[in-house]
């Protein structure tokens, strides 16, 4: 019996995203809370969870991409929105008309005073600074000259400097010393910045790891991602430890059911097979649908019980030994039980974090992958 549509899902509490909005706005105060809603909200629907945000105390939005900002405003979302990652075409006039902030490190500078011309509109930029992540942002050399050329335009009218920002690179490892390095860079192109006249109204440098553990990094604003979906940054430090809550939850229904004999490969490649008469349970999930193809082992929660998925991950479904089940022999059937790939863990389900360890990977990616072939529900 195929499983319909909504019995596959990725439940996404909402209620869940605004208790991680107060508590984070709690933990960053007088810092404001910008929430990361990048990549479809990291996989929890960018438009949802944007308004859950705002509504719990968030008052700023980031993207990477202006299409995603955009995407934001056609919902009709206005609380000021950041987006800091571009290419040469992309659209800053959109994004000047929309009143989205752009981020600049530097070459995006010319088309955006550009765009400003095109719109008759003055852009509003966060001028961005490479502290250490070597990404985007521009050099600690070449950041006079860019806060000297952006002071011109603002002068001329074309553009007002609302932000200042850096990245950070090591903050989920709090023992290293690269922050205190990238947090020394910063102060210092702030005290350049101040010097040439930029008054921002927003100074920005940390991410989830630094506002949970370096206040002396939070300055005007902190940029939440991971935390605000109520993730753990912190190997070895649960989300609960932190005071946050998961915000989705992935799960289905056993799909088909039946005993197999001893010896049953299971799945491509028939690398598994039963060590005795067992219960195969199927799971239509698979890498199509955002579970790792590598991440065999992962577990799965039916009936209260974890089971970890054996044999290869297909693109639609996936398979659970149950062991001695015994369904002919009258055993109860597991078809059509729920079947939780990761949730808030609470008691003792699997978590973002199970599968992460399973696919080698880190919990960001197993939420942001869930395809959009997983129909997301709002609770
Ligand atoms: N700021 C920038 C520039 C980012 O690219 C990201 C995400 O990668 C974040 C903030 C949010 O980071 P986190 O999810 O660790 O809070």
């Amino acid at each position: 019996m195929p499983a319909r549509a909504e019995e596959r899902s990725a439940v996404i509490d909402l209620e869940a995203i605004r208790h991680n909005v107060r508590h984070l706005a709690a933990v960053a105060s007088p810092a404001k809370i910008m929430a990361v809603v990048k990549a479809d909200a990291y996989g929890h629907g960018a438009v949802q969870v944007a308004r859950a945000a705002l509504g719990a105390g968030a008052s700023w939005l980031g993207t990477a991409h202006i299409s995603e900002a955009l995407a934001l405003r056609a919902a009709g979302i206005e609380a000021p929105l950041l987006a800091w990652l571009h290419t040469p075409d992309s659209n800053f006039a959109a994004a000047v008309a929309a009143g989205i902030d752009i981020g600049c490190s530097g070459w995006e500078l010319d088309r955006i005073v550009a765009a400003a011309r095109e719109q008759e509109r003055p852009a509003r930029i966060h001028l961005k600074v490479d502290t250490g992540l070597g990404r985007n942002g521009a050099t600690l050399d070449a950041w006079d000259s860019l806060v000297g050329e952006a002071m011109e335009y603002q002068d001329q009218g074309l553009l007002r400097v609302v932000g200042i920002f850096s990245h950070l690179a090591v903050a989920d490892e709090p023992e290293r010393p690269e922050t205190d390095e990238q947090l020394a860079a910063f102060r210092q192109i702030l005290a350049v910045a101040q010097d040439a006249g930029v008054d921002p109204e927003v100074r920005h440098l940390a991410n989830t790891p630094a506002t949970l553990s370096r206040p002396d990094t939070h300055f005007d604003l902190v940029r939440v991602g991971l935390g605000l979906y109520g993730l753990s940054p912190f190997e070895g430090q649960s989300p609960a430890e932190l005071g946050l809550r998961p915000a989705m939850t992935v799960r289905t229904v056993v799909s088909h059911c039946k005993d197999v004999p001893a010896g049953q490969g299971v799945s491509y490649g028939l690398n598994y097979r039963t060590d005795g008469v067992s219960t195969l349970g199927l799971i239509p999930l698979g890498y199509a649908d955002g579970v790792p193809r590598i991440a065999t082992g992962g577990p799965v929660r039916v009936e209260g019980v974890n089971y970890p998925v054996v044999g290869r991950i297909a693109m639609d479904q996936m398979v659970i030994d149950l062991g001695p089940r015994n369904v002919t022999a009258g055993g109860p059937s597991i078809l059509g039980a729920e079947a939780v790939l990761f949730g808030d863990g609470a008691d003792g389900g699997p978590t973002a974090d199970d599968w992460a360890r399973a696919a080698g990977t880190n919990n960001y990616e197993i939420v942001t992958r869930i395809s959009p072939r997983v129909p997301r529900r709002y609770i």
